[in-house]
């Protein structure tokens, strides 16, 4: 059975390169001639970068590739990966609907596709053969004007069945000259009945408090309790919860090593904030979910509880998980049913 929740998980930067250099190949694309052999290509993939703008610009190398005709055979794969080897119960797949548009068209003309290509992922996200829980968060994105992000708000709030919540992502230098905007794009999302998290606190650039009451849950947020954990309370209080992906702070250079996320997870077990662990991007950095897991114990930075209190909480906090508990709890249940009626079967005949 499938147990966990994946709260942040981007869908370009989930294509593991194996399935990525397999498409390129079957397709025969130039970007094939330009590494030797799939070992080439998967130490350019997945080696870290200097910074999130250098690391963000991978994200373009699958977007070209992610297309209408595209999209369902990379969710196909994904979801496959994360029924098999990751045990997803529960999957949030967060993108930039309208960088999978047809980039020959007019602005206009590709906010018109954006509803299709959020059908599209729907569609391809519902399959039986591997079941899992599935919704979409649109990100709004740094790199678009104000139109084109307003549209994908209006979409995401048309299409509640397929959309749970939006984003905010891209380069986090580019938040500062355009935090009222941003702002406003958030308070109408609200006023449409829409869910929120956001990519912020992530670096020392993305370090914006006006955004933070817009957010139901933050993208990242380790700066809070690394530089400002005065803020932490008030987080607690509002229960915000944090999405700390640990290994893509190594691949954009945020942090040196894993180490340092130690405080970032003690103090919000202090400040009773909740911590949901996720992948970010598993293909760019080949790194699955239950592995996430497995290295914050082995690097002693939390507890087996502590890991429990997580998967917990990011259940708690998956905005469209409408089925109670984390599904491990069924089969708990289930156990302690069996030992009832072993004991009382064992009771019956003794003596
Ligand atoms: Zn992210």
């Amino acid at each position: 059975m499938a147990l966990y929740a994946e709260l942040h998980r981007h869908l370009g930067g989930s294509v593991v390169p194996r399935i990525l250099w397999g498409y390129l190949q079957k397709n025969h694309h130039p970007l094939v001639e330009q590494f030797s052999d799939y070992a080439a290509f998967e130490g350019f993939y997945t080696r870290p970068r200097n910074s999130l703008e250098e690391y963000l610009e991978l994200h373009k190398l699958v977007e070209q590739v992610q297309t209408a005709e595209t999209l369902p055979y990379f969710i196909y794969r994904l979801l496959r990966g994360a029924y098999v080897f990751e045990n997803l119960a529960y999957l949030e797949l967060r993108y930039t609907p309208y960088l999978r548009t047809d980039a020959n068209l007019s602005q206009s003309e590709r906010i018109d596709q954006v509803e299709k290509i959020v059908e599209i992922v729907h569609q391809a996200s519902r399959t039986v053969e591997y079941p899992i829980v599935t919704s979409q968060i649109l990100c709004l994105h740094t790199a678009l004007p104000y139109d084109v992000n307003r549209a994908m708000v209006d979409v995401a709030a048309n299409l509640s069945h397929a959309v749970c919540a939006i984003d905010l992502a891209g380069s986090d230098r580019l938040y500062g000259e355009r935090m009222d905007e941003f702002v406003d794009l958030y308070r109408y999302a609200q006023s449409r009945g829409l869910k929120t998290t956001g990519h912020l606190y992530e670096t020392p650039n993305g370090c914006h408090p006006d955004l933070l009451p817009y957010l139901m849950r933050i993208g990242h947020g380790i700066q809070i309790p690394l530089h400002y954990p005065e803020r932490l309370p008030e987080l607690a209080r509002n229960q915000q919860c944090l999405e700390i992906c640990p290994s893509t702070y190594l691949k954009t250079g945020a942090l040196d090593d894993i180490s340092q996320l130690k405080v970032v997870f003690d103090r919000c077990f202090e400040a009773g904030v909740d911590i949901a662990i996720c992948t970010d991007n598993a293909g760019l950095h080949n790194v699955r979910l239950p592995f996430e897991y497995e290295n914050l114990l082995t690097f002693d930075i939390i507890s087996f509880e502590q890991l429990q209190a997580c998967q917990d909480a990011a259940f708690r906090h998956a905005f469209a998980w409408r089925y109670g508990p984390r599904p491990a709890t069924l089969l708990h249940d289930l156990l302690q049913d069996q030992r009832g009626v072993g004991n009382r079967l064992t009771a019956s005949v003794l003596p």
